[in-house]
């Protein structure tokens, strides 16, 4: 028995845009990147398989390598939302090459008459571009679920359908007994059909995944310079200080605050002032380790906590700062800011986060005092004392 491939296209084509419809919607709420993907993937096979339903008509000539590379295009469409799940991006190049082969081989075979015109092409294309989906969703750092191996399997299974199809077809062509009874567009359809239906199941879990991981990575970062913001930095370095003391350990802060930092924006406007501050995020970021904190803790303040960094140690990474924005390229009459620094390290007699900050924050008043463009470190005894210098 084969399959009557009509009713099997006009059934994919109702489940498709009933799902084009949930995925939509599903965009529309969350904005996940990986619904917007897949919306326009439906809307691509939707539009490629009606576009078969002119095989047969006057139009086929067009209507045949049409749909080839729409369906083919809704393929790496896929690919490119489960690379937005890994944080990784398609580059249009790599979603525009396997169409554009398609479109070429499909026309070549005269599409009038073949309605299998560029099918050796077609099928390869749609097997790579499965295949790299099932790949990248396979190797999705798993957060909440693991649904997405699930659906790398059913993914890594289509493309074997599909790598099958491609087989048959290059050995024993499209009118052969066996690719008509197992791989012509009848079973084929019936295939995506189910396909399709499992990844609606998907699609909630790993879209408010998506969702989650942006809603935290804005609750916990500065937009402006993609530090940790002040809360952030707050509880991860009470949290670690508290691990450090533990271990019979310490750390240092770093309190940094741009000189004259208004006299950028006046001078410059606002866009030059916020220039600076990224300036000044990168060369914190650059002159640290991957284990150390950096936050902004203020406008144009930040704070960096060093784990197991003496006060010498600390001082040390704020000249290295210093250097680094000094050597930073600028705009054309635009002069970025000098630093000031409040640096202390932890004993065992300053045992919270907070008081430690405070004596920085001394230490860092006593920097202004001074003239600016200078570190100045103290220890809790210090404190007091270098503070009321400063007033004086
Ligand atoms: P001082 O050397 O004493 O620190 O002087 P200052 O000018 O750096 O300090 P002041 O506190 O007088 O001014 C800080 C300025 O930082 C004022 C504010 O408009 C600006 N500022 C705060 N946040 C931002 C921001 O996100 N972008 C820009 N461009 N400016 C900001
Ligand atoms: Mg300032
Ligand atoms: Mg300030």
């Amino acid at each position: 028995m084969v399959l009557d491939s009509f009713s099997v296209r006009i059934a994919l084509g109702v489940v498709t845009l009933t799902l084009f419809a949930l995925f939509v919607a599903s965009y529309r709420r969350t904005r996940s990147p990986y619904a917007g993907w897949w919306s326009l993937a439906l809307l691509q096979f939707m539009l490629g398989n009606t576009a078969f339903l002119l095989n047969g008509t006057s139009a086929q000539h067009w209507a045949n390598p049409f749909g080839n590379v729409l369906v083919v295009a809704g393929a790496f469409s896929v690919w490119a939302g489960a690379r937005t799940l890994r944080d990784l991006k398609a580059a249009p190049w790599q979603l525009a090459v396997a169409p554009v082969i398609t479109a070429v081989a499909s026309v070549l075979e005269s599409p009038g008459s073949n309605v299998w015109s560029g099918g050796f092409v077609y099928l390869a294309m749609m097997t790579l571009g499965i295949s790299l989906a099932a790949r990248d969703l396979w190797f999705i750092k798993a957060t909440h679920s693991q649904v997405h191996k699930a659906l790398s399997l059913a993914a890594g299974l289509l493309a074997i359908y599909y790598l099958g199809r491609w087989g048959v077809y290059a050995l024993q062509g499209p009118d052969s007994e066996s690719f008509r009874s197992y791989f012509g567009p009848g079973p084929s359809g019936l295939v995506s059909l189910v396909l399709l239906v499992t990844v609606s199941f998907s699609m909630t879990t790993l879209s408010s995944d998506q969702l989650i991981k942006g809603l935290k990575e804005r609750a916990t970062k500065d937009h402006l310079t993609g530090l940790l913001n002040r809360g952030a930095f707050l509880d991860l370095a009470s949290t670690e200080l508290k691990r450090l003391r533990a271990n019979e350990s310490g750390a240092a802060i770093v309190l940094a605050d741009l000189d004259h930092f208004k006299l950028v924006n006046d001078a410059h406007g606002h866009r030059a002032g916020d220039a600076a501050l990224k300036a000044f995020a990168e060369a914190c970021t650059s002159s640290v380790r991957s284990t150390d904190l950096i936050g902004r803790y203020g406008g144009e303040e930040f704070v960096l906590f060093l784990p197991g960094a003496t006060q010498e140690r600390a001082q040390s990474i704020a000249v290295e700062i210093s250097r680094r924005m000094a050597s930073t390229e600028v705009p054309e009459g635009v002069s970025f800011p000098t630093i000031s620094y409040g640096v202390t390290a932890s004993t065992p007699a300053a045992p919270d986060l907070t008081s430690m900050i405070e004596v920085a924050d001394a230490a860092l008043y006593s920097a202004k005092a001074q003239g600016r463009n200078r570190i100045v470190g103290a220890d809790r005894l210090q404190a007091a004392t270098i503070a009321d210098e400063a007033r004086s």
